[in-house]
């Protein structure tokens, strides 16, 4: 099953659950996207030849504001891809509380394998080309897997380079550097927020943080922070892995060391702290709280009966299929939700798209405060959902999320 399917099939659980609450219509019209646009770029590169690369972006509903929602910028991306996590931007944006609808953009390319050179190059390229869809009353991108803060400045630059101007009005793009607008704090809050949510679900149990154990799959932007966070806050990370291979070390990874270890080998094998783990078990080892901050369905129906830690929180979006979630379900596995989980992000993108709107300088502190409360609130906010209607919390999660969005389709009234 691919993961617009599984995503389609989250959100038709959801709507039955929500049956009769709204006309069949409006269900049925926000499942479907508003735009699905497909471009071909033709960044000229360093070897002088001229490449041809797809691109994607989807704007999936815009009822409640302009559509938010990162860059992905993987070898293997398709158009199908970008719907399923656009419509999952709907839900995110309209859970965590911020005023945007869904987007997300693609472009098909393993951005390992480009020079940083060729990378500009080749976001400048997509800027250009998908101008006409990137505005702050439209679509606002962002960082997303293979994209990073860097890409983000270049496309702020080739935006206002075509309009003859300094600076834009108005935000069009967020996670950029703070230097030219971005919100310090903005690459560490989808890490952040994880491990927020992850504290919060501890102590709801009556658990906390500090000498638990946790294992991180991908140890990027997300992966990367959560382990800091986790490690920070008393946790033992005992195993992560990324693209490359994994790693273990029973009496918990330095990871301060390793991320140093990252930063110049681009890797996190061969890591003096650690001892080699075969990547497929890194999923199933006993632990307290794992992380799939990577890549999308990666809890399947074939490892998730295998599956021995107490909390998953889902870092990444789409890490566990449905038929996962029910098998970690029945086993009283608790899974904290992409849509809840890994919302910091597009939360602080919303602190910034503010800022920058209203010529406003934010502190750190100011947006840590933000992000804590926003994350705290909303997590309860779904625990007492879960709770009352004897749901888990994905479900719970998305029934909020598809009844404001519903609301919104409502409030505004069906003219197209
Ligand atoms: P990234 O490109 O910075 O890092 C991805 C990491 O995952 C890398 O370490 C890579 O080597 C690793 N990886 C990829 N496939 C893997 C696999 N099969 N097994 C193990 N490791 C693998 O990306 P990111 O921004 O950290 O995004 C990771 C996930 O989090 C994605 O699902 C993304 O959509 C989601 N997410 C990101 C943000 C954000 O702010 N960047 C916000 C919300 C959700």
């Amino acid at each position: 099953m691919s993961m617009l399917q599984h995503t389609q099939q989250q959100y038709d659980r959801t709507a039955a659950l929500l049956e009769g609450t709204f006309p069949p219509e409006i269900f049925a019209k926000i499942r479907e996207p508003h735009e699905r646009i497909e471009m071909t770029l033709s960044p000229l590169l360093s070897d002088g030849r001229v490449r041809l690369v797809r691109a994607f972006m989807v704007h999936h509903n815009e009822a409640l504001g302009p559509c938010k929602g990162g860059i992905r910028m993987t070898a293997d991306v398709t158009i199908e891809d970008v719907q399923a996590l656009a419509m999952e931007m709907t839900w995110k944006c309209a859970l965590i509380g911020v005023p945007f609808g869904g987007g997300k953009s693609g472009i098909a390319v393993a951005p390992e394998k480009l020079s940083a050179h060729d990378k500009e190059v080749l976001i400048r390229s997509f800027a250009r080309n998908a101008s006409r869809h990137i505005h702050p009353l439209l679509y606002v991108p962002a960082p997303d897997m293979g994209t990073t803060e860097r890409d983000m400045g270049h496309i702020k630059d080739t935006i206002t380079y075509s309009q003859g101007q300094a600076a834009t009005h108005g935000c069009y793009v967020t996670g950029k550097p703070v230097l030219l607008g971005g919100v310090p704090g903005r690459r560490e809050a989808t890490g952040r927020g994880v491990v927020q949510v992850i504290e919060a679900a501890l102590e709801a149990e009556g658990r906390a943080l500090p000498g638990a154990t946790a294992v991180v799959q991908g140890f990027g932007n997300v992966g990367a922070v959560t382990a800091q966070m986790l490690a920070a806050a008393g946790a033992r990370v005992i195993a992560v892995s990324d693209i490359y291979g994994a790693l273990t070390n029973p009496r918990g990874l330095d990871i301060g060391a390793l991320a140093a270890h990252v930063a110049a080998t681009g890797r996190v094998t061969g890591f003096a702290g650690g001892g080699p783990l075969a990547p497929e078990d890194l999923l199933t080892l006993p632990c307290d709280v794992l992380v799939p901050a990577a890549a999308a369905g990666q809890i399947t129906a074939g490892n998730a009966a295998a599956v021995r830690a107490r909390l998953v929180a889902e870092g990444a979006n789409g890490p566990t299929t449905p038929e996962a979630d029910d098998i970690l379900h029945a086993r009283g596995i608790t899974v904290l939700p992409d849509i809840l989980c890994n919302a910091g992000g597009v939360f602080v993108s919303y602190l910034e798209y503010t800022q920058e709107t209203q010529k406003e300088q934010m502190t750190e502190a100011d947006v840590l405060r933000r992000l804590a409360q926003r994350m705290r609130d909303r997590f309860a906010q779904v625990r007492a959902v879960a709770a009352e209607r004897n749901v888990p919390l994905r479900q719970a999660a998305m029934m909020l999320s598809v009844r404001t969005v519903a609301e919104a389709v409502m409030a505004r009234g069906l003219l197209s």
